[in-house]
Parts: structure tokens; sequence; C-alpha cells
């Protein structure tokens, strides 16, 4: 028998499309060279607790049908992702808010605090005379000022990337919320959660009825006779492999994490802790039952899992966490979709073979906008 698709990549991407093609009338196999499926969803099961293996994942959206869409495959519950930043010992709410001003200059109103961060930025101001800011520490210095940036953004942002602000893309930091609310919800979006029993019941669900082989990789034996398998190709594996590299390797940054379960109900106080100074190695301790388990339940549980993160240089044979969208690496990408676009029946799609820094909700958009 020969499939529609062959889908390489069980994450949201690959899911979600073998989902709306079954839907449409067309099966498919979803191969993954990992041992299970879900890409960075996946969750592993540790002490009654849904560990994030791949990195912790906050579901949030603007957009009704995407909500409404997973919610009608698993619904979602009300976890509202509000990190706080650990500098040298002291504690600040993130997003920048007024929260943060306080806890950063003692100022109690809107008011004083968009006084003072107005002199935190008239520098920064002064020095663009009237440019666009040109990368990330310019940017984040015409939002917030110096004394945000030096305690919550510069060394966070430097180890998460291994690479100096200036010479970072300026958007990356305008992922971040500057509210003059007491308002700790990182996201603006209408609509966060976590789904209830975690992502891996999400992803079986999508992928109900559809054949799935884990441990394949396609470059192994699939890259040169997968026509014999399927009429089209979903690929959503990194986009310079699938052209040998031959215009050059794209950068990626990847993360290892140290796991270790404590014999405590509640360690951190919450989900996210980010360490925003130099003078802890890791970016921030993940406290994984926070994402589930809300008030008194917390300790139904004895123990708790928790991680650290440490953002690393991605070397070959790792896993590609986050593409690294500098001129550099965005004009090679360019040249490779280029190519991507010549080839027959193959769909590119996602976080790696987009090359694009990609989160979750505007993945599932993406798929249900091609079946539209
Ligand atoms: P992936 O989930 O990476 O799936 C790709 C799959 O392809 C993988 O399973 C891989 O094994 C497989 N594959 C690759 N090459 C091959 C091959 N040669 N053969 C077979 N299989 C192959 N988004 C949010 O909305 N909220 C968050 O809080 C959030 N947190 C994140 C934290 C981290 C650390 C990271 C890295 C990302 C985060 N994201 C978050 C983004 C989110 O992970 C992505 O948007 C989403 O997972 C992308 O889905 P995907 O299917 O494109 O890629
Ligand atoms: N960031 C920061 N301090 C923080 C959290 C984030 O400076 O405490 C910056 C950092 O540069 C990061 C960017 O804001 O890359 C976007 O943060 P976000 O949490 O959206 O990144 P994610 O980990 O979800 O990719």
């Amino acid at each position: 028998m020969k499939y529609d698709y062959l889908i390489v990549g069980s994450g949201l991407f690959g899911a979600t499309f073998a989902y709306f093609a079954k839907k449409a009338g067309k099966n498919s196999l979803v191969i993954d060279k990992r041992p299970q499926l879900g890409g960075n969803v996946y969750c592993e099961q540790i002490e009654g607790i849904n560990v994030h293996k791949y990195g912790a994942h906050i579901f949030h959206t603007n957009n009704k049908e995407v909500w409404d869409f997973v919610n009608s495959i698993v619904p979602f519950n009300r976890y509202t992702n509000s990190p706080v930043a650990n500098y040298k010992g002291t504690l600040y709410n993130l997003p920048f808010n007024m929260n943060t001003f306080y806890q950063m200059w003692g100022v109690t109103t809107p008011a004083e605090a968009q006084a003072k961060i107005d002199e935190q930025k008239a520098f920064a101001l002064t020095c663009l005379n009237g440019r666009e800011p040109a990368n990330l520490e310019e940017q984040a210095l015409c939002l917030v000022g110096e004394d945000i940036f030096v305690k919550l953004i510069k060394e966070y942002t430097e180890k998460q990337w291994g690479r100096k602000c200036s010479e970072l893309p300026a958007f990356i930091i305008k992922r971040l919320p500057v509210r003059y609310t007491y308002d700790n919800n990182y996201f603006n979006d209408l609509y966060q959660g976590i789904p209830i029993g975690g992502y891996n019941i999400l992803i079986n669900r999508l992928l109900e009825g559809i054949d799935c082989k884990t441990g394949i990789d396609f470059f192994d034996n699939l890259k040169n006779n997968w026509q014999n398998i399927a009429k089209k190709l979903v690929y959503c594996g990194p986009l310079d492999e699938f052209f040998q590299f031959s215009l050059g390797h794209l950068d990626w940054r990847t993360v290892t994490f140290k796991t270790r379960i404590e014999d405590t109900p509640n360690y951190q106080g919450n989900a996210v802790v980010n360490y925003t100074s130099y003078d802890k190695p890791y970016t921030r301790i993940i406290e994984h039952k926070h994402f589930e388990m809300f008030g008194n339940n917390i300790y139904n549980c004895p123990k708790t899992v928790v991680s650290e993160e440490y953002s690393v240089e991605y070397k070959y044979g790792m896993e590609q966490y986050y593409p690294i969208n500098d001129n550099r690496n965005n004009t090679i990408a360019e040249q490779y979709k280029i190519l991507a676009s010549q080839q027959q029946n193959v769909l590119f799609g996602g976080r790696l073979a987009e090359y694009k820094y990609y989160d979750m909700a505007p993945i599932i958009e993406k798929v249900m906008n091609l079946w539209k």
C-alpha cells in the first residue's frame, strides 16, 4: 500500500498535519527518529508528575480557532505562566510589570514607574537619534532602560544565546511584555494552559488511528526512496540536513537538562524560576508539578521533580532547539528555502524545517490553514 503522506517528525507540526489529513480521508505514515512520539512536547512520567523532557512548554494563543481546536482534542487547564527572576539572590516578578518596578525602584504607581523608565531609557534613545534599534541590547535599553537590562536581561540572554546582546536580533526581546499594571502573566494572549493529563494525551489523540513508527531516521534509508512509500512527503526535520548541508551548516542553540527528584512536595513554589546572573550556570529551574497541580493538590504528591536548564552551542548530533536567526544564518536559510521550494511533492514544515522560532500555537494555526 502506498500512503498519501510520509510525515517525518511526530512533533506538533507532523501530528497535527496527520490529524487533518486523516479527516480529509488521506492516510499517512508518521516516522520519528526519537524513541517516542511528540517531538519537543513529549513528557516523561516521574513520581506521578509529567516532566517536560525537552523543555517546559506552555501553550498560549490569541487565536480562538486554535484554542477551540486543541481543547476539542483535550481540555486545557488554567495554568498561567508567571515566572520569577532570581538575580544574585534577589527575586523579581516577570514579565516587566508594576511588581517588577516596585521591587527594582520602590515605585508604587504607574505614573512613577513610567517616569522612572523614561529616565532610564533616555540615554539609549538619545544615542539612537531616531533610528530603529539594531540589536537586542539597543532594543532592551529603549524598552525598559539600564537597570532592568543589567539585572534581568543581559546575563540571562547571554547565557541563553551564548552571544553578546549587541550581536542578537532585536525581535527576541520584543516577545516579553512591558506593563504598567500589577499583572505577572507572562503572556498577553487571551488563552493559555497545559493539556489536562499532559501533552502526550494531545499527541496520542492527534495520532489516533494513524500508522506511526519511532526510532526511524529518515536519512538512514528513506531519503532516496520515500516515493516508494508515499505520494507526498511532509518533512519536519532540520532544513540544512535535507540538502546534505550543501550550502553550509545552520547554527542552533541547544539545551541540556539536569533533572532530579527532590524529597519535598514543593521545592521552589513556582513552575519557572529564571536565574538572570552569571553566578548560576543554568538559565532557569523548572519545577514540573506546578504546571498541572495547584493549591493543596501540590501536597498530595510527596515528591517533586526539578530540571536545571543549561543553554549550550549546538554541535552535530545534539538536539536542535532554537534557530539562531541572525543575519548569517537567515541568509543561508533563505537559500535553502529556495531549494526547498523546487522540491516536488515535499512540504517543509515546523521549527526545524522552516528554521523559524515558532511557538506551538502558530504551528497549529499554520497546519489548520494548510487544510482550509
Ligand atoms: P519538533 O517538536 O521539534 O518535532 C520535530 C520532530 O522531528 C522531532 O520529534 C524529531 O525527532 C523529528 N525528526 C527530526 N529529524 C528527523 C529525521 N531525520 N528522521 C525522523 N524524525 C526526525 N512553544 C510554546 O508555544 N510555548 C512554550 O513554552 C515553548 N517552550 C519551548 C521550550 C523549548 C526549550 C523549546 C526548544 C521550544 C519551546 N517552544 C515553546 C516551541 C515548541 O517546541 C515548538 O513550537 C514546537 O514543538 C514545534 O513543533 P515541530 O513539530 O515543528 O518540531
Ligand atoms: N529574557 C530575559 N530575561 C528573562 C527572560 C527572558 O532577558 O528573565 C529574554 C531572553 O533574551 C529570551 C527572550 O527574552 O531569549 C525571550 O524570552 P522567552 O521566555 O520568550 O524565551 P523562550 O525560552 O520561551 O524561547
